[in-house]
């Protein structure tokens, strides 16, 4: 009796995982299981026709199995949308440990999880994201070479995601301001770590009038030091009358509380998933004149710098890739008021129109 039922079980859950597969049109999942590494991970694969699935490894200490399928699922299909709309042959894929990245870390977790990564062949390849060092994807590395954003390699992708967030910023402004120049104009940046600095260095050199803010003091009082910018409450910054919101942090902070809130012409920062709920805000932005560049397009940087490894590219050409962006940001501000379709729709337009034009070259042999 004890059989039947656990077999029902596994078949509830597994029709539950093929349904979550198919409503957004993912190719292949992975559960990678190993008793004595203690390794749970789920490896996604979303879409592999523009090129192999490439996309970070977050380590996480989810709460459930099936929230950890959630993230991957809808963390590799943004892949595949961001690699598509910056013109990489390459696919969208993700990866999630269950795991604390503080305390459950070792050469053996990880070189399994290479085990597993290898056992797809190249059609995943993986890096870092959250909870993940560069010292974790050198173990990774002993069992794979399908492993990008090696120390010693492409290296720390954040000047190259700021540098594009910073060309991105400057092509909303022309069309906002009828200037691309920044001198001047008040720049809220929230969240000054890796992206977040690089990206006030680029405003300060420019002569734009810099606000931060941030959790940590430490590095708040660094970077207001360094660059002679101006500190704002964390909840504050909703509030500051600015030019241009730049949410480096967390994702969903244009929601509707803050949108009430928010004072700015443009919003253009590094941050994943920035609006709350697409359809909403993407909407609710417009009838608040105000500019939205879509996130996964301006900070596409870190994925142009770990595809320069890849392909065995230059920085130099990883650098002159993201500024690219500059004309893309255009692309989509052009084409939004021409067809009167809000930023982020016409940004997921035009990446599933490279998907589906490449699909046809796929199909031609
Ligand atoms: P990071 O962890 O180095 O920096 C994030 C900073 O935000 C930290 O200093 C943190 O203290 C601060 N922060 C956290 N909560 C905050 C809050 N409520 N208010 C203000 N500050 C807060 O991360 P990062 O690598 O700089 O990435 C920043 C964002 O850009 C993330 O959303 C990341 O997913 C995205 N992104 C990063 C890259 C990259 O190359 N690093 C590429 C693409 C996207």
């Amino acid at each position: 009796m004890a059989d039947i039922l656990d077999q029902q079980q596994s078949t509830a859950t597994m029709n539950t995982v093929l349904d979550d597969m198919a409503k957004y049109n993912h190719e292949q999942v992975v559960f990678c299981q190993d008793n004595a590494t203690g390794l749970k991970a789920i490896i996604a694969v979303h879409n592999t026709v523009c090129g192999p699935a490439l996309g970070g490894t977050r380590m996480w200490n989810y709460a459930t199995g099936a929230e950890a399928l959630t993230d991957v699922l809808r963390l590799s299909r943004g892949m595949t949308y961001k690699n598509a709309i910056s013109g990489l042959n390459l696919g969208g894929g993700k990866a999630v440990i269950i795991g604390n990245s503080r305390t459950d870390k070792n050469e053996a977790l990880f070189r399994r999880f290479g085990k597993f990564v290898n056992s797809l062949s190249g059609k995943y390849i993986t890096a870092e994201d959250v909870g993940i060092s560069p010292q974790d994807m050198t173990w990774v590395n002993m069992e794979t070479n399908h492993v990008a954003g090696l120390p010693g390699k492409s290296g720390d992708p954040s000047p190259v995601t700021a540098y594009g967030v910073y060309v991105g910023m400057k092509a909303a402004a022309k069309q906002q301001f009828g200037s691309d120049s920044l001198a001047g104009k008040k720049i809220a940046v929230q969240g000054v770590g890796h992206v977040g600095e690089y990206l006030v260095n680029h405003l300060s050199k420019e002569g734009a009038e810099v606000y931060i803010s941030d959790i940590h003091e430490d590095t708040l009082k660094r970077v207001a030091d360094t660059y002679k910018a101006k500190v704002v409450g964390l909840n504050d910054i909703y509030d500051l009358d600015m030019d241009i919101y730049a949410p480096c942090a967390l994702g969903a902070t244009v929601n509707d509380d803050t949108l009430n809130r928010l004072k700015c012409s443009i919003i253009a920062g590094a941050a994943n998933n920035q609006l709350k709920q697409e359809e909403i805000q993407g909407k609710a932005v417009i009838e608040k004149g105000i500019m939205y560049v879509p996130d996964f397009m301006l900070n596409a940087g870190g994925v142009i710098n770990c595809y320069a490894e890849v392909a065995g590219l230059t920085s130099e050409w990883a650098m002159a890739k993201a500024e690219e962006i500059y004309n893309t940001t255009n692309l989509i501000l052009n084409r939004s008021s021409q067809e009167n379709i809000p930023t982020y729709a016409i940004a997921n337009k035009m990446a599933e129109e490279r998907i589906e034009a490449l699909g046809k070259v796929k199909l031609s042999f």
